[in-house]
């Protein structure tokens, strides 16, 4: 299938690989973070050792693997990339792990979705550098240990809670990404459309930042469907209407909401006048895996604050309501 336009999840070809920053100083936001690297990157590099274990964690197109690729190019090291689901047996890890040189950065996305096996070789190379490996089968089978080069793991994953304890701990440095603002975003789209050679004015690239649910993957999807419509239309330049009027033909609205975002809202606010109603049924409603809600669609919608998660399920909000352009019910009196 392919990726809904507005959706933040990576498409196969990855056209956002045109647009990703190569170095820190290039990369825009996430200032914490950043500063917080530089220091480890910089004291790692003079001591000529692998950088501690780094865990990146937030919704996805925040720069999770961008930031993997930078760490690596910045230590001045070699970049080895994988993702849980692919590393089927505890032997794929080996063969990776044996494979790295020294100080290496192997990254590893959705590294929630590990096999617990494989997730138990993991400890000892990143603890003590080290694999134990079951050579031989039956009552000749022996256990032997293999030293492996230092190197520096580094994971992303869409919630740090989704990781298990003896993994979690194991990171040095844990990396909270937060979405972006607008400001930011306005960054990212005028870097983007200087890199695609496009004429775009600030009225254009805010309007394009305003409406990315504060995503850079979102900005560059955008970015490349607003120009599509511009040159279709003959516009010279992308000006803010002209941003404007490409977004709304792409549904995608105001607060940067698309289809899916609104379908979520609507469910909660006609099928179950605004909740409380469990995550769960709204997945099925929605015909959504779980996750996706979870982690895709609602972190966005709770940092606006248009629906609440609470311990008896997902509430809609008052700007929720406005939002929709609808009338919260008045409250029975029970
Ligand atoms: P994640 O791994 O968190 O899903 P990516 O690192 O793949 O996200 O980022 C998605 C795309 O968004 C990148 O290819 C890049 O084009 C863009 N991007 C991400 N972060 C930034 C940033 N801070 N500045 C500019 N562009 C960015």
């Amino acid at each position: 299938d392919p990726v809904p336009l507005h959706s933040p999840d990576r498409q196969p070809e990855d056209p956002d690989a045109a647009l990703r920053p190569k170095s820190l100083a290039e990369f825009v936001g996430q200032q914490a973070a950043r500063e917080n690297l530089r220091v480890f990157i910089e004291a790692a590099r003079g001591r000529g050792e692998a950088m501690d274990h780094v865990l990146f964690f937030g919704p996805p197109g925040l720069g999770k693997t961008t930031l993997a690729q930078i760490v690596a190019k910045e230590l001045g090291v070699g970049f080895r990339a994988t993702s849980g689901p692919v590393i089927a047996k505890a032997g794929d890890l080996a063969a990776l792990l044996t494979n790295l040189e020294a100080n290496d950065v192997l990254f590893i996305d959705e590294i929630h979705r590990l096999n617990p096996v494989v997730e138990e070789v993991l400890y000892p190379a990143m603890e003590d550098r080290a694999l134990d490996l079951i050579i031989g089968e039956g009552p000749s089978a022996r256990s032997v240990r293999i030293d492996l080069p230092p190197f520096t793991l580094v994971g992303a994953t869409t919630r740090q809670g989704l990781l298990t304890t003896p993994l979690r701990d194991r990171f040095g440095i844990p990396v909270r990404l937060n979405f972006y603002t607008e400001d930011e975003l306005l960054q990212v789209v005028m870097r983007g459309a200087r890199l695609l050679d496009m004429s775009i004015d600030e009225g254009g690239a805010r309007e394009i930042a305003r409406r990315s649910r504060g995503t850079p993957r979102v900005a560059g999807r955008l970015l490349r469907r607003v120009r599509d419509f511009a040159s279709v239309a003959g516009a010279k330049q992308v000006s803010r209407s002209v941003a404007d009027d490409a977004l709304t033909r792409l549904e995608v609205d105001r607060l940067g909401l698309d289809a899916m975002d609104r379908r979520y809202l609507t469910m909660i606010a006609t099928t179950y006048r605004g909740g409380p109603v469990g995550v769960e049924t709204l997945a099925a409603g929605l015909s959504e895996p779980r996750d996706t809600v979870e982690e895709v669609i609602e972190p966005y919608l709770i940092q606006l604050g248009l629906v609440a998660r609470t311990a008896r399920g997902r509430v809609l909000n008052e700007d929720g309501w406005r939002h929709l352009g609808l009338d919260a019910p008045k409250k029975s009196p029970d």
